[in-house]
């Protein structure tokens, strides 16, 4: 954002700060903050959150087959993670192919 507000200033130097004036203005005089998602959001469930009722009524024997997927491989992960716990010759392993 500062590069984005030096490249719109370029031509009008009063206007030109440093990054440490940037953020202190920003974190100080605006009621602006940045929300970082506490987790990834698939394509599925980001396209089905973000559409019309109508929109989720097309969508929504995909989704719920999407959400019974996910529901059934959380309990695997449970139950491989149990394995590995008990049995150390066991690995459970995830991986996000998205
Ligand atoms: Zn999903």
């Amino acid at each position: 954002m500062h590069e984005l507000y030096q490249e719109e200033h370029a031509n009008n130097q009063p206007k030109q700060v440093k990054l440490k004036y940037y953020r202190d203005v920003f974190n100080t005089e605006f009621n602006l903050s940045f929300h970082k998602p506490k987790k990834d959001v698939c394509n599925v469930c980001f396209s089905y959150n973000n559409s019309s009722e109508q929109e989720q009524l097309e969508k929504q024997d995909e989704y719920d087959n999407h959400h019974s997927r996910k529901t059934r491989v959380r309990q695997l992960k449970a139950e491989y993670k149990a394995l590995a716990k008990d049995d150390k010759s066991i690995r459970a392993v995830t991986f996000d192919l998205a």
